[in-house]
């Protein structure tokens, strides 16, 4: 037996559907995975609402978890029967009770790592680190900007930042979402963006800044641009609010010769190795106490619309798991 949460079509939270589904036997180079936890990222958002679209619908949604391996398929050496692994990849399907992926995917848990912390640090941590440490690698002494900070990848962000040795501009939407956000080490934290590129240029003494982090997309794309210091990189990762497009490039030359990048977790853990060293570096910084994982809501799976309701309502702080 084995149930799934599926979208029949793109829509609301409604459109997600509680349903008994096939469970899969492993291909070749596939493992079977039964989820003990599921982590929730806005990308399932994209994909439900149809922003980004599934391979062909019904759909199960959900591109992280962490569990045990139940069963491999023919030439899988990498992980056996009883591993517990976790995992954030496409292709979607991880909003299920148990699910064949591609077992090369997969990253063994080290013993410390319960699984509902495993789900709810794989893809925000994994892109934490990928931002900083390769988008654009930040160097201790640096001020930089991080958007959305009292959210899943925000928070993360923010102390791995600190850890880094930067000084942390963190901008958030509500008081008590900046006390969180100064609880995990940000020296300063901005409500709101309106005078977001003023305060930006008051904290850095009008030097502004080397790299802004915004993952909140339409609503904050040009003051992002406007809190950048010549050369400066916008580091363009999401789109919360919608997505972005810019009718003319000349903008960033009006702006200062910036650079913009619109990186995606897929590109950078392509490569196996890649994966592993995210993954290691990741394990690494939540082992030593540098990064605090913080598992601040959960829902049971079948419930995932309310899950998916509390992101969008903003009502969210640091990461949210599902249970199966
Ligand atoms: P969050 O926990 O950060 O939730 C989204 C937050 O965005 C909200 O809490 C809210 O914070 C802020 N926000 C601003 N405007 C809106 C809006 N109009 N509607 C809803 N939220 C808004 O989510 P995640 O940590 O899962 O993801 C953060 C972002 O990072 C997403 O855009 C996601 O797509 C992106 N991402 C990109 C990856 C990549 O590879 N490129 C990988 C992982 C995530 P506040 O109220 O403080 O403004």
């Amino acid at each position: 037996m084995n149930h799934a949460i599926r979208v029949h079509e793109y829509g609301g939270p409604e459109a997600m559907v509680w349903e008994e589904v096939p469970l899969p036997a492993p291909r070749p180079g596939e493992a079977l995975v039964r989820h003990a936890a599921i982590g929730l990222n806005y990308i399932d958002v994209y994909f439900r609402t149809g922003l980004y679209k599934a391979p062909a619908l019904p759909a199960t949604i959900g591109m992280e978890a962490a569990g045990v391996v139940e069963a491999v398929g023919e030439g899988v050496t990498h992980v056996v029967p009883g591993d517990r692994v976790a995992y954030a990849t496409a292709p979607i399907g991880a909003y299920a009770e148990a699910r064949a992926i591609k077992a090369d995917r997969l990253v063994k848990l080290p013993d410390a790592i319960p699984f509902d912390q495993a789900a709810a640090m794989m893809l925000q941590g994994m892109t934490a680190c990928f931002l900083l440490t390769r988008t654009y690698k930040v160097q201790a002494g640096q001020t930089i900007l991080v958007h959305a900070a009292a959210g899943g990848v925000g928070l993360i962000m923010v102390q791995w930042a600190k850890h880094l040795g930067c000084t942390v501009i963190g901008c958030v939407s509500s008081d008590a979402k900046a006390e969180l956000v100064r609880a995990h080490g940000a020296d300063h934290v901005v409500v709101g963006t309106e005078s977001l590129p003023a305060r930006v240029k008051e904290i850095t003494g009008g030097a502004m800044l080397p790299v802004v982090f915004d993952s909140v997309g339409r609503d904050t794309f040009m003051t992002s641009l406007d809190c950048l210091a010549p050369f400066g990189m916008m580091v363009s990762y999401g789109n919360a609010s919608g997505p972005v497009s810019i009718a003319d490039i000349g903008i960033l030359a009006a702006k200062g010769s910036l650079y913009l990048t619109r990186p995606t977790l897929a590109t950078y853990t392509a490569k196996r190795e890649d994966l592993d060293a995210c993954a290691t570096a990741l394990f690494d910084v939540v082992a030593k106490g540098a990064v605090k994982i913080n598992v601040n809501q959960r829902f049971a799976l079948k419930d995932a619309a309310e899950a998916h309701r509390a992101l969008e309502g903003r009502r969210t702080t640091g990461s949210t798991i599902l249970l199966p």
